[in-house]
């Protein structure tokens, strides 16, 4: 498979969180020679994959083969990839199969490297994810397995493909705020 089967292959997937669509085993057996480790919770899936070319520094790519369902109001399958106008359209195009789908064969691709490549996946993303990402680190942390950087392949673009990279991931804040009006008298001489 090309990249590009690669995503059409992706997007066919019925994968809404928290089912990976058989994409998480798929890709096991697709990067062959790796090292692979499933950290599943409740009906959550994850997976850990792995390889040391050498010794040096461990960079893992990280992202999650989840969309959040589909909807209705559209003009075709959102699980079934369309290639239109020289794009592909289809469920989690964007976010996050095309990020996934260049990772996963960039690593099956590489013939050298120095250190160790990962992939870290999930199928919690676009749910409450507290059982993907967060219990993977957990795993990684009591195995010693802990990343040295990671590229995360979420959609960050603004107009077009490559032309943002973010340090960091934005995050939120909740919170509640109270207004207390004071009522104040008015003395007028
Ligand atoms: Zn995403």
């Amino acid at each position: 498979m090309d990249v590009v089967e690669l995503f059409k292959f992706f997007i066919n997937s019925k994968s809404e969180t928290p089912d990976d669509g058989g994409l998480l085993e798929f890709i096991e057996e697709y990067l062959e020679g790796f090292d692979a480790v499933r950290v599943d919770v409740k009906d959550v899936k994850n997976l850990f994959i792995y390889k040391k070319f050498s010794e040096g520094e461990h960079l893992c790519f990280a992202g999650h083969v989840d969309v959040v369902p589909a909807g209705s109001n559209w003009d075709t399958n959102p699980y079934e990839a369309v290639e239109k106008d020289g794009f592909i359209y289809g469920r989690g195009a964007q976010d996050m199969k095309s990020g996934l789908a260049a990772f996963t064969q960039a690593v099956k691709e590489t013939k050298e490297f120095k250190g160790t490549l990962s992939l870290l996946l999930t199928s919690d993303e676009e749910g409450e994810a507290l059982n993907g990402t967060v219990k993977l680190l957990e795993f990684l942390e009591n195995n010693n397995l802990l990343p040295d950087a990671c590229v995360v392949a979420e959609p960050t673009c603004s107009k077009e493909f490559g032309d943002a990279i973010k340090v960091g991931r934005r995050g939120s804040i909740n919170g509640y705020l109270t207004l207390k009006r004071e009522t104040r008298t008015c003395r007028i001489s």
